[in-house]
């Protein structure tokens, strides 16, 4: 992916350009405008591994995941950024939304989309990082 490929988006936030994938549809955009902002953000390193000891200590029960998901996810209605979640997360996934790290700026719209779009959420999972052939 070219990390130098951004735009900003009308709620200020960061989208980079995936072009293996074409990441970045129209529409999206406009299903992002009517998600709540959320302060917590799960990230690449959870995806196959989802150790899930975040939602142990999370007080509020707010971090989701099913069977068919291949990480867990935020919801950002219920989060009340407590932060008690990011360090027992034994691969650091967990990220205040400010502090994500630029080449997982991605999961930010991921961990919002999951929450209206599961299948679009999980798309996109499997875009950036695709299931290992077994
Ligand atoms: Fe749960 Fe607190 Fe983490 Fe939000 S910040 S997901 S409330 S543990």
């Amino acid at each position: 992916m070219d990390a130098g490929r951004w735009s900003l988006d009308r709620l200020g936030q960061r989208h980079t350009a995936n072009t293996q994938g074409g990441y970045v549809k129209r529409g999206e955009f406009a299903l992002l405008d009517s998600i709540a902002d959320m302060t917590y953000i799960v990230t690449e390193t959870c995806v196959d591994l989802k150790d899930k000891s975040c939602i142990e200590v999370c007080p509020v029960d707010c971090i989701h995941e099913a069977a068919e998901d291949r990480m867990v996810f935020i919801d950002p209605d219920e989060c009340i950024d407590c932060g008690a979640c990011v360090d027992p997360c034994p691969v650091d996934a967990i990220y205040a939304e400010e502090d994500v790290p630029e080449a997982q700026v991605l999961f930010v719209d991921i961990n919002k989309v999951y929450f209206k779009d599961k299948a679009l959420a999980r798309s996109q999972v499997s875009q950036i990082k695709p299931p290992v052939a077994t």
